[in-house]
């Protein structure tokens, strides 16, 4: 195998990162862009023993799905699967969660992944690095892999708002010369812009971060944005730390109370600057519904949620049970999730306790508190041995995990399938359209 050759390559699979893989001269090689079926010509690089890259040269045998990529900066690497059709997209999801089950030796149906009706313009946030460039400060997204910065303020999995701000922050970047964030140097002013819009509330929130104190020339700023007044919150983030963290702990407001609000379901939030919320409202509400629907509740029950964030989901089951206990990792956000309870007048049904589940869930248990069913959200690495375990000596009659990764939700199922339960449903949700993540609800009942 020789760098700079031009090959011809049969794709078979795709990596966790959605670059297509194809076997040539017993190496894997590796092709962003490519799709599994198709037969591509590439141009071999980075060869090492056991693997190889292919840059994509010609698509000879195009998957039957294939259709122009809808992004012009597909270099962003963010939507690995803008080539494919999206009712495909929702075959793939499928398919990668069935293989990630079988693997542990889960046989199961699948269910249709849920869709959105037009998969565009579905994110409630924003994120835009602020860098040089040639001229002046640049904003976009970082390609794969790297920090290179692919300029863009016009992603169409934002909501046309996005744009029309930014149109008045570069005229501020501009005519105030504000110096951009140097990354190697470490010097500069502003690091990052984060937008967050209430969907149902229709509300907005600007967030400008920041190396050190200094915002200079921050009314000019003030005024340009005065022509949007949906611009609920505009906040000053302070974040003096090297690394790839964005916002940091320091929160000044510019304007407004520094929060903006939403609605999902009837149930109203609170949302600050570093408040963890689910990205696309539209799936979150079948998500969550999806959810609601696999605990059956008859009213009667006691709902744990575990890994409960600012408590959206315990809210939800709230409504419908008797009694639920969060439990989150981030003090702030069991502020958050106590708060919420009583904006909507489900503080007396809800109880939320801060710390590692691994360590709160066991310790609750051994006070004596049991419930009918539990609730998991955890994060990608799935839940610790010791949340699974207590879940299993509490004995609900019905678990439902929601994860965001296929291969933890099936190494954990594998433990509570030989721990007595029976898996009843799978369903995959799709809340990142042209990506490669897929949300899964599963439904287990005691045997
Ligand atoms: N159910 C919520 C949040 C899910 S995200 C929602 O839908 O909005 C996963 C949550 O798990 C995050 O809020 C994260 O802070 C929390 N978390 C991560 N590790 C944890 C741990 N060891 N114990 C408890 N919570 C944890």
């Amino acid at each position: 195998m020789i760098t700079g050759h031009e090959r011809r390559l049969q794709i078979d699979s795709l990596t966790d990162k959605g670059d297509g893989i194809g076997l040539l001269d017993g190496r894997q090689i590796y092709v962003t862009g490519a799709l599994p079926g198709e037969t591509v010509s590439v141009l071999l690089h980075g060869i090492k023993p056991r693997y190889a890259q292919g840059e994509l040269q010609a698509v000879l045998q195009p998957h039957p799905a294939r259709v122009a990529n809808f992004c012009p900066h597909d270099s962003c690497g963010g939507c690995q699967l803008g080539m494919l059709d999206y009712p495909a997209q929702l075959d793939l999801k499928r398919q990668r969660l069935q293989a990630s089950l079988a693997k542990r030796g889960i046989h199961t149906e699948v269910a249709p992944c849920l869709g959105m009706d037009v998969p565009l313009a579905y994110r409630n946030k924003a994120l835009y690095a602020v860098r040089p460039g040639s001229q002046g400060a640049e904003l976009g997204f970082f390609r794969k892999h790297s920090h290179d910065l692919v300029a863009c303020d016009d992603c169409a999995l934002q909501p046309s708002l996005v744009a029309d701000l930014l149109v008045e922050v570069r005229a501020w970047l501009s005519a105030c010369q504000i110096p951009p964030y140097d990354e190697l140097q470490h010097t500069g002013v502003l690091r990052y812009l984060m937008l967050r819009d209430g969907r149902q509330s229709g509300e907005w929130m600007l967030v400008l971060v920041t190396l050190g104190e200094e915002l200079p020339q921050v009314e000019d700023l003030l005024a340009r944005l005065a022509r949007f007044p949906a611009l609920r919150s505009v906040v000053h983030n302070i974040n003096p730390a090297r690394g790839n963290r964005i916002l940091g702990f320091d929160n000044r407001i510019l304007q407004g109370d520094g929060v903006i609000e939403d609605e999902l379901d009837g149930l109203r939030f609170s949302l600050s600057p570093l408040a963890f919320y689910q990205i696309n409202p539209e799936q979150t509400r079948r998500l969550y519904q999806a959810a609601l629907t696999l605990c059956g509740l008859t009213g009667q029950e006691t709902v744990f949620d575990i890994y409960c964030g600012i408590g959206t989901i315990s809210l939800f089951l709230a409504r419908q049970a008797a009694r639920v206990v969060g439990v989150e990792l981030v003090p702030e956000a069991i502020e958050d999730a106590r708060q919420n309870a009583a904006r909507n007048g489900l503080a007396a049904k809800t109880e939320f306790f801060a710390g590692k589940a691994e360590e709160v869930v066991p310790a609750l248990y051994r006070q004596g508190y049991r419930a009918d069913v539990v609730v998991v959200d955890p994060p990608r690495k799935g839940c610790e041995p010791a949340v699974l375990q207590t879940m299993l000596a509490m004995a609900p009659r019905t678990l439902v995990y929601v994860s965001c990764d296929p291969d933890s939700l099936a190494r954990d199922l594998a433990v509570l399938l030989s721990g007595g339960y029976r898996l009843e449903q799978v369903i995959p949700v799709d809340m990142f359209p042209h990506t490669l993540h897929v949300e899964t609800v599963a439904r287990l009942v005691r045997s």
